[in-house]
């Protein structure tokens, strides 16, 4: 609350308050850690700064920035190299914060630096592999012009100071100012809470005796209670742990007591080696307990996911099997039972391929396949399941790839529909398109698509006809008798013609009065004769009430391999056009 309050854009007391820490942070250091003269030993002001810039807007920056530098150059001139040196080390203090906070921020997308591995690395290797070299080398320049430290001493001081303060104390600041240690409080149980404070006490107790009161220098003591808390409370227990060590063990050097004080050297090689086994430590927990945070949230996440998965496998219609990479059923949803008459626990260890109908498996299978080969994306294919049960005889599947951590398909998840009533709705309204409603004939569509399969056959050497039908004066029909007896005459029509036709010719209804009869495998001389043969069929007045005699005119061409379809009904038409011309009620061959 009272940080977020800080961070308003209108606020002064934000970076008045970050200016302050800053200062008093760099006083300190410069006051008790200038062994030389020189630069400081101990650095954790910029630790803070970069802590605050990752976690802020790049907005917040600029105030940040101004009042540390401010900070920086009053702790300098005030208990640091002096006046002259205040403004360029400011400058150089910034800059490495900047450096580092830049590259996190350009490297770790979600800007959480602490919550795994990957990110913690990108913050060590922009303070020590880019920030601290560059920066040292400015500092050092800088020490080595003002003060009696050679160039080199300036640099490693600054270098082991600044990365080592900066490992420490920037991902518990950072864990700090994210609220990790609030959240901490509040999402932890009572009884967790206890374990992590008796395991704290416990080290706290322990580093106490190795600092003040051991015999010997038990540095590695500390170190396996270390990674125990890191894998018993995690990043805040890791935090907390290294917070002890460096208050206990600071202290105990600083004021020269302890395991360090056996190194021969001076007081800033000690403060340095202090600064060395800290980071170590934190080295050794952090990136473990940053690790099991990542993996504890992937498991939750999971948890949730799997919860999700089961409650819709369970509660859909839909069969939901998960097949293995190789097409093992490896799990079968409750409604296998209802939708395809199996118990799932039958199913289970049988290859899903055994579910589809022969005819129908390569292209299950395939779809399977296209799965696999592109993670990602749905396939879905229509199939006959090979036990048809009840109403059942389509289903549809559609199939997804299961990816494991390193993108690689682990097997495929699929939901089975019955899709029996789509389909055969579908075949009813085919059905209905296919044939003229009035008469039963084709309709001119399908009529005109079972003529292109039998241009085709010609090509192959199959000898075909198309006789070309119009009823001779029908108009007058319908004015004489109206148009619902003309419509009698169309339907009876029809019947009539198909007593002269075999089961393999079509006759399709090409519109109004005008009808077209395929005669397959039928030269032109045999289909002349079937045409007079339909001719004499209509002889005979229909069967309808009042009886009406009606008479067709046709033209006639065999069905030639070279053409296409609007050739062959072009040349008929002409055929048809002069048998109107002849007198009608008659047949005349195509040119
Ligand atoms: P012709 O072909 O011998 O030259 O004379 P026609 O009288 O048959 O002439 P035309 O082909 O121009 O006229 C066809 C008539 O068929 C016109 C139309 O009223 C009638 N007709 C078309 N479709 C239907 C139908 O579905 N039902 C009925 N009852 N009549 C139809
Ligand atoms: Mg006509
Ligand atoms: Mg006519």
């Amino acid at each position: 609350m009272l940080r977020a309050a800080l961070r308003q854009p209108s606020s002064l007391w934000g970076p008045l308050v970050t200016g302050g820490v800053y200062f008093v942070a760099a006083s300190i250091a410069l006051i008790i850690s200038r062994f030389e003269g020189g630069l400081a030993f101990l650095w954790g002001a910029n630790a803070f700064l970069m802590a605050e810039l990752l976690t802020t807007r790049t907005a917040h920056w600029p105030r940040a920035i101004i009042a540390c530098a401010v900070a920086s150059t009053a702790a300098t001139a005030l208990f640091g190299m002096g006046p002259i040196a205040a403004i360029p080390m400011a400058a150089i203090n910034m800059l490495e914060s900047l450096i580092v906070a830049i590259l996190c921020r350009r490297f770790v997308p979600d800007h959480r630096v602490t919550e795994s591995i990957r990110p913690l690395i990108v913050f060590i290797l922009a303070l020590s592999g880019v920030a601290d070299i560059v920066t040292g080398l400015m500092a050092a320049a800088v020490a080595s012009q003002l003060t009696p430290v050679s160039f080199g001493a300036s640099w490693l001081q600054w270098y082991t100071g600044h990365v080592l303060g900066g490992l420490t104390c920037t991902p518990i600041l950072i864990m700090l100012f994210q609220g990790e240690f609030d959240r901490w409080r509040r999402e932890t149980s009572r009884h967790e809470k206890v374990e992590a404070a008796l395991l704290l006490t416990l080290f706290a107790i322990s580093t106490f005796h190795i600092f003040y009161g051991a015999r010997y220098p038990m540095l590695f003591a500390p170190l396996l209670p270390l990674v125990l808390i890191a894998f018993r409370v995690g990043q805040i227990g890791a935090a907390a742990s290294i917070i002890i060590l460096a208050l206990i063990g600071g202290v105990a050097t600083m004021s020269g007591v302890g395991p360090l004080t056996m190194i021969p050297g001076t007081a800033g090689e000690r403060v340095q080696f202090f600064q060395f086994y800290l980071a170590l430590s934190f080295l050794l927990c952090m990136p473990v307990a940053a690790e099991l945070h990542a993996r504890r949230r992937l498991f939750r996440m999971l948890e949730q996911s799997e919860t999700r998965f089961r409650t819709i496998a369970e509660h859909s219609g839909d069969v939901v099997l998960n097949i293995s990479v190789d097409g093992v059923i490896e799990y079968a949803s409750p409604s296998a039972h209802e939708q395809i008459g199996c118990a799932p626990e039958l199913l289970v260890g049988q290859s899903a391929a055994n579910l589809v109908d022969p005819q129908d498996r390569a292209v299950v299978i395939a779809a399977h396949h296209r799965a696999l080969m592109q993670p990602g994306s749905i396939h879905k294919v229509e199939f006959r399941p090979l036990v048809t049960t009840g109403d059942l005889d389509w289903c549809e599947i559609v199939t997804r790839a299961v990816v494991d951590e390193r993108g690689q398909p682990s097997g495929i998840v699929s939901m089975i529909r019955d899709i029996s009533r789509h389909k055969a709705r579908q075949r009813a309204l085919q059905q209905v398109a296919a044939s003229d409603s009035l008469t039963g004939a084709d309709s001119r569509r399908a009529f005109l698509e079972k003529l292109d399969d039998e241009i085709a056959r010609a090509r192959m050497g199959a000898r075909s006809s198309l006789l070309l039908i119009d009823i001779d004066h029908f108009k007058s029909v319908n004015d004489r008798y109206g148009h619902g007896a003309g419509d009698r005459v169309l339907s009876s029509f029809v019947e009539r013609m198909r007593l002269g036709l075999r089961g393999i010719d079509s006759i399709g209804r090409l519109g109004g009065e005008e009808f077209a009869i395929l005669l397959v495998d039928s030269d032109i001389d045999r289909s002349s004769m079937v045409c007079e043969r339909l001719r004499a069929l209509l002889a005979d007045p229909t069967t309808i009430e009042p009886p009406i005699r009606v008479t067709f005119s046709a033209g006639l061409v065999e069905l030639d391999g070279g053409s296409d379809r609007s050739m062959m009904l072009e040349a008929a038409d002409k055929a048809l056009y002069r048998a109107k011309h002849s007198g009608r009620n008659c047949l005349r061959l195509a040119a």
